[in-house]
This record gives structure tokens, C-alpha cells and sequence, in this order.
């Protein structure tokens, strides 16, 4: 079937950089929403739509599982990128992923990126979010109104990049001619209700001119977070078209002034399953109890070695850490890779495994300072002796 696209992504009004990427190479078309610090966001989406280009490139995706296959590959290189270089520790990528194939879509998804369907003159959401919020939304322990609004709504609970692999959902529908596919980033659905997007969607221009409004009425909205969209029109276009124009008539195309869920933006995270079922299930205090009750070896503010009750990463944009106790061991005393581990913090399970690290650091600085010791002592005999 014919497919008419308009694409564009935009930096927005707040954020300095855009992590978002996007793919559009007919039948293959990808969303990607990156995270991490130092650029690292950019660098994991960009790496998630090219692997998924190349592998569609060398070859077609078919048959069940085809789609989840090109995201897990993309999730490894993403994964093993990170696992290379410190600054890149932690990064990761949304991916939201259409594939026309005939008279079917097939979809691929991960995290909180969004494909929608507009089919006479209605819009559904195809991808659930991989969101904390959605989750407690559908456990019913809030309700809908309240998770635009929650302040955890930029947790996401699924991304590629953090494990070693990752869950893909997927997802078939039958496309008929006039239907309208929206992939977007949440830069876009966190600033715009859904009843807006539908109004812009079903305005009556074509795919680009669309792409081109949704950025503008998002940005409009406040532009709170890089905005990407890929706008795809399946089938004859005139149709479109013609049923597009009589739905303008009953559906205003201004957008609920009400609607501003973000007061301020919110670096998107990913939480880690365990710290996840807690947020749940005890909320902010059960988080802090149980980051508070670890431990690391750091170094503390004048460089020595040090034991710390919390975690060297702020988690959900809070740090929790405190000096347990400190040694005598200056930074300047340590082979490389241990200034390395320590400037990053070396996580432990326990008080007791923590003071077993220091122990280890220490004989090994003492042996060291013995050795210097001897040295010094020959230098003094060697001169003793002329
Ligand atoms: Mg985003």
C-alpha cells in the first residue's frame, strides 16, 4: 500500500541538546527518545535507529518475532557501548518501531514513546507506555487524570541499553486506506492531550504540514523536551483528504489551554525493577529506607578512600549518601583503575562487604608504602657505603 510521510524532530524550548532520533526508510519507520548524561542520550537513540536500518537494510523483516529481533540487537550494541566507556554508564533509548508490510502494520516497542491510529476521525493509542505511572494507572492505584500530573510520569520501566537484553512488545493491526499513523516522543504527548493531537491530525493537511504543526502547537504548549513525530498516511491520500476536511468541521483545531501537565520538565529515567516495586509499594520513604541501608567505597571530599552509607547515582533526580567512615588513603596513592572504581563508587551489598574492599585497598597501599619505605632505605645504605 501507498504510504505518504512527513517527519521532524525539534530540540524544543528547554533542553539544550536533541536526544530524540528518528528513522524513516520506507516500510521502516522509528521513533527513539535517548537518556544519559553527556550527550550519551543522543548517542543511544542514534545508535538504536541505526542498527535498526542497517539490519533492515540487509535484510527484510519477516515472519514473528522479526521486529523484537532488530530492537534486541539494537539494546545489545546500546548495552555493550555503555558497559565501554564510564561516560556513557547508564544510558538508554525508547524505540517505537512501524513496519507497513501489505495491508498490516507490525510494531515493535519500548518505553514511553507512542504510535497512535487515526481511523474515522478517531485516535487510539496502539503502545502502551512502559511508565511507572501506567502501571499504578492499571494496578488502579491512581487514577488516569493523575498520572500526566504524577511527579514520577518520567519514570519509564523499560528501555534499551540498561540490561543485557530486553522485553519487546509487539504488536499487529490492519491498516486501511485513509488511516494515519502518528509515532511520537513524549515531547509530544506530555505536552499535548490527546484530544489536541487528534484535532491537529484530522485538520486536513498533508503528512509533512502536520509533522511540521504538531511540533509547532507542542512548542506552543511550553516545548518542555525534545518533540519528535513521524506522521504516516496509508493508502490513496485524496481519501484521506476528503475525510479529513469533513471532520474539521465538528472537531475545532485549537488545543485545551487547560491541558499543561508539566509545571516544570523532568529528566526522563529508568528505574531498576526492585527500586521499582518499591516506589509502589511504600513510595519515597521505603526508597530512601532501602537506599540509605547501602553501601560504597568512594572517594570523600578531600580525595581519600572512604566508606558511604547510599549510592554514588542520584536516583529519580535525588542523591542519598553519607560518609560512613574514612581512611588515611589518598587518591594520589592508587593504581589507575582503582581512582577509576572509586570516582564511581564501588557498590556493595553491605557494611561488611564495603569494609572488606577497604581492607583489600588498604594492604595493597601498605605493601606499597613498605616497598617505597625499603627503597628509600637502600638509596640511604647505597650512599652510606661511598
Ligand atoms: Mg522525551
Amino acid at each position: 500500500m501507498k504510504v505518504d510521510v512527513g517527519a521532524r524532530t525539534d530540540v524544543g524550548r528547554v533542553r539544550e541538546g536533541n536526544e530524540d532520533s528518528y528513522l524513516v526508510q520506507d516500510p521502516i519507520f522509528v521513533v527513539a527518545d535517548g537518556m544519559g548524561g553527556h550527550l550519551a542520550g543522543e548517542v543511544a537513540s542514534q545508535t538504536a535507529v541505526k542498527v535498526i536500518a542497517d539490519m533492515a537494510r540487509s535484510e527484510a523483516p519477516e515472519g514473528d518475532g522479526a521486529l523484537a529481533s532488530y530492537i534486541k540487537k539494537a539494546n545489545r550494541e546500546i548495552y555493550d557501548l555503555a558497559a565501554a566507556d564510564p561516560e556513557k554508564s547508564g544510558m538508554g533509548t525508547t524505540c517505537t518501531l512501524v513496519h507497513l508490510d501489505g495491508s498490516t502494520a507490525h510494531l515493535a516497542h519500548v518505553g514511553d514513546s507512542r504510535a497512535y491510529l487515526l481511523r474515522d476521525g478517531q485516535l487510539s493509542q496502539l503502545t502502551e507506555d512502559h511508565t511507572l505511572v501506567e502501571r499504578m494507572v492499571r494496578e488502579g492505584r491512581i487514577r488516569r487524570e493523575e498520572a500526566a500530573h504524577h511527579p514520577q510520569r518520567s519514570v519509564i520501566t523499560r528501555a534499551l541499553g540498561i540490561d543485557d537484553d530486553v522485553e519487546v512488545d509487539e504488536i499487529d493491526i490492519e491498516v486501511v486506506d485513509g488511516d494515519r499513523l502518528l509515532i511520537c516522543s513524549d515531547g509530544l504527548s506530555s505536552m499535548l492531550s490527546t484530544d489536541a493531537i487528534a484535532s491537529v491530525l484530522q485538520s486536513g493537511r498533508d503528512a509533512q504540514r502536520t509533522a511540521d504543526v504538531l511540533i509547532e502547537e507542542a512548542n506552543t504548549a511550553g516545548g518542555e523536551d525534545n518533540i519528535t513525530v513521524v506522521v504516516l498516511d496509508i493508502g490513496k491520500t485524496p481519501a484521506l483528504m476528503a475525510s479529513a476536511a469533513s471532520a474539521r468541521e465538528d472537531t475545532s483545531p485549537s488545543y485545551d489551554d487547560d491541558y499543561n501537565p508539566r509545571s516544570h520538565w523532568v529528566k526522563k529515567t529508568v528505574l531498576g525493577l526492585a527500586v521499582l516495586g518499591l516506589v509502589i509499594g511504600g513510595g519515597y520513604l521505603a526508597l530512601r529506607t532501602v537506599l540509605t541501608n547501602s553501601y560504597y567505597v568512594g572517594l570523600d571530599d578531600t580525595g581519600r578512600v572512604a566508606i558511604f552509607q547510599g549510592r554514588p547515582e542520584e536516583v529519580m533526580g535525588m542523591t542519598f549518601r553519607e560518609v560512613e567512615s574514612t581512611t588515611d588513603i589518598s587518591v594520589d596513592e592508587l593504581e589507575d583503575f582503582r581512582r577509576d572504581n572509586l570516582e564511581e563508587g564501588i557498590k556493595t551489598e553491605s557494611l561488611a562487604e564495603a569494609e572488606d574492599i577497604v581492607a583489600e585497598i588498604q594492604r595493597q597501599v601498605d605493601e606499597q608504602r613498605e616497598a617505597e619505605q625499603r627503597a628509600l632505605e637502600r638509596e640511604d645504605g647505597g650512599g652510606g657505603k661511598g
